[in-house]
């Protein structure tokens, strides 16, 4: 049995073509099901839905074989016992700082400010940080970063930006790009050895249909 960790939302809605590609098709749609584990077409092959920073900790233990995760959420958990063969070019974004509308943070970071940076993501955000010799203090949240400027509870976060739409809903602007974000495929490292025949149709065909988007 080879079982595939995947989150609901852009990771899923992205995957689901590569999946098809590799002739695998969900019995299932997550979105609706109240299911965590959903079968396939194929009796070989099924799929569990998982929170998306979850993905790289079932794929870690083998209680998953492979999985898709965004760079950001590998960059928090470390990436241990995980095998990353391919960038999948999905679910794209980038990893901002940024503040309220009207926030001097060049202003803030040259007279050497200590900043309260609220975000998910502490392990980049502390490097991040640490690399530019900015003082932060760091308050950890597990979603909706971007109340935390508008309520008094930090000056800067660090979030996923995409189209930059829920910062201007929210009066926030961008100041600083971390890093690019897209989601990587994830294999266990004593599955990829042990269920090598099954894995590497799959793999085989994830890699194909990538550079088909992008023709060398
Ligand atoms: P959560 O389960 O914490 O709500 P999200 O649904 O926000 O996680 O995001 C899941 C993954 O999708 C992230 O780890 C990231 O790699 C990717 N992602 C998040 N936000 C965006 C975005 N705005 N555009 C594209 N991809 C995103
Ligand atoms: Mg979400």
């Amino acid at each position: 049995m080879l079982t595939i960790a995947l989150s609901k939302g852009r990771i899923f809605d992205e995957t689901l073509p590569l999946l098809e590609a590799a002739g695998i098709v969900p019995t299932e749609n997550p979105e609706t099901s109240r299911k965590l584990i959903i079968g396939t077409n194929l009796p070989g092959v099924r799929l569990i839905i998982v929170r998306a920073s979850d993905v790289p900790t079932y794929v870690q233990h083998g209680a998953a074989d492979l999985g898709v995760a965004g760079k950001d959420v590998l960059r928090e958990h470390g990436g241990a016992n995980l095998y990353q063969p391919l960038d999948l070019e999905i679910a794209k974004c980038r990893l901002m700082v940024a503040v309220r509308a009207g926030f001097d943070y060049e202003g803030a970071v040259k007279r050497g400010a200590r900043l309260r940076v609220a975000t998910k993501y502490t392990d980049s955000a502390r490097e991040h940080f640490a690399a530019k010799g900015v003082h932060v203090d760091l308050i950890k949240l597990y979603g909706s970063m971007e109340l935390a400027p508008l309520v008094g509870l930090a000056d800067a976060i660090v979030d996923l930006v995409s189209t930059g739409g829920t910062l201007k809903a929210n009066n926030l602007v961008a100041v600083e790009h971390i890093y690019d974000v897209s989601s990587r495929l994830v294999v266990n490292q004593a599955a990829y050895k042990l269920k090598r025949a099954q894995l590497k149709p799959i793999l085989d065909t994830f890699a194909n249909a990538i550079q088909h988007h992008h023709p060398v």
